[in-house]
């Protein structure tokens, strides 16, 4: 099994990365990468705790961008977490996230909701990059909302009382980085932005012109339909094939780790090169 998108404490996932990393070897994942919202801060402890095991770690970030208004995830795939432009890169998405989770906590208190970002930061790493999975968790655990979903539905997604708009990164300027960094920009995910089917052609259309060279083909608990959708649009445009489940602990309702389904044959997949490095 192959899984090149998942989530540690450094950023929203339950999990430390050594956890992952066992995890990933009692379930005989063969090659993982780690992709943290913004940070690379999990890196090095995942790299380590690889070290002597039967898998192949990948270094990998999860970076928020901006493309028209839009939030979109670029997986950057087998990164140098050392480069400068990288880690600028970082710090900027860094500061956007420490303003925006102070925003989110005031707007929560005008709900009536106090305490929330000192919370969240009693409970990980000082280095974790803050996202509204947090706040989520959090406003269930109050008994706030009855799930992760209808926190976002009545607190946290886009117009309602806690959200927080942010201007992330250019789309442009963040797959260039990572391409900089030796790394492979991919589209994380791009079913799951609500795109009309045009807005979802000129986002793959956009991210080619910018050199980008995979998309997420499976991704999460992704229906057959849409992995043939996905791959269609993986081979019209000629980019590489990735998988990952995307996940982001047990407690959350999200995948597990590790892709069991097999990508569809029309499909290269993006990893091939990376592993023989
Ligand atoms: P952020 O990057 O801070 O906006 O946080 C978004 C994170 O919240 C995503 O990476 C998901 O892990 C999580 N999430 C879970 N459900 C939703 C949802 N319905 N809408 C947006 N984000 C969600
Ligand atoms: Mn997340
Ligand atoms: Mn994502
Ligand atoms: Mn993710």
């Amino acid at each position: 099994m192959i899984d090149l998108h998942c989530h540690s404490y450094f950023s929203d996932g339950e999990l430390s990365p050594t956890e992952l990393i066992d995890l990933a070897t009692s379930q005989q994942i063969q090659v993982l990468a780690l992709t943290d919202h913004d940070t690379v801060s999990g890196l090095s402890e995942a790299i380590h705790a690889a070290k002597e095991k039967p898998i192949t770690f990948l270094p990998g970030i999860e970076i928020s961008v901006k493309w028209k208004k839009q939030a979109i995830h670029i997986i950057g795939l087998g990164i140098d977490s050392t480069n400068d432009r990288l880690l600028k890169l970082i710090d900027f998405q860094e500061e956007k996230r420490a303003a925006r989770a102070q925003e989110i906590a005031i707007k929560l208190e005008a709900c009536g909701i106090f305490a929330t970002l000192e919370t969240i930061k009693e409970h990980c790493p000082s280095n974790s990059m803050i996202t509204r999975a947090h706040f989520a968790k959090l406003l269930v655990e109050w008994g706030k909302v009855k799930d992760f979903k209808q926190a976002f539905t009545r607190y946290l997604g886009r117009g309602k009382p806690a959200f927080v708009a942010t201007s992330w990164v250019e789309m442009e300027e963040a797959i260039d980085v990572i391409h900089a960094s030796s790394g492979l920009a991919i589209l994380a995910h791009p079913l799951r932005y609500g795109l009309t089917q045009t807005k979802l052609r000129n986002l793959i259309e956009a991210f080619v012109s910018y050199q980008g060279v995979a998309m997420e083909v499976i991704s999460g608990q992704i229906s057959a339909k849409e992995v043939a959708i996905a791959a269609g649009l993986c081979h019209k445009y000629e980019l590489l094939a990735s998988v990952g489940s995307d996940f982001h602990g047990f407690a959350l309702g999200h995948a597990q780790l590790g892709v069991k389904q097999a990508l569809p044959e029309i499909c290269t997949p993006v990893w091939t090169d990376l592993i023989k490095k």
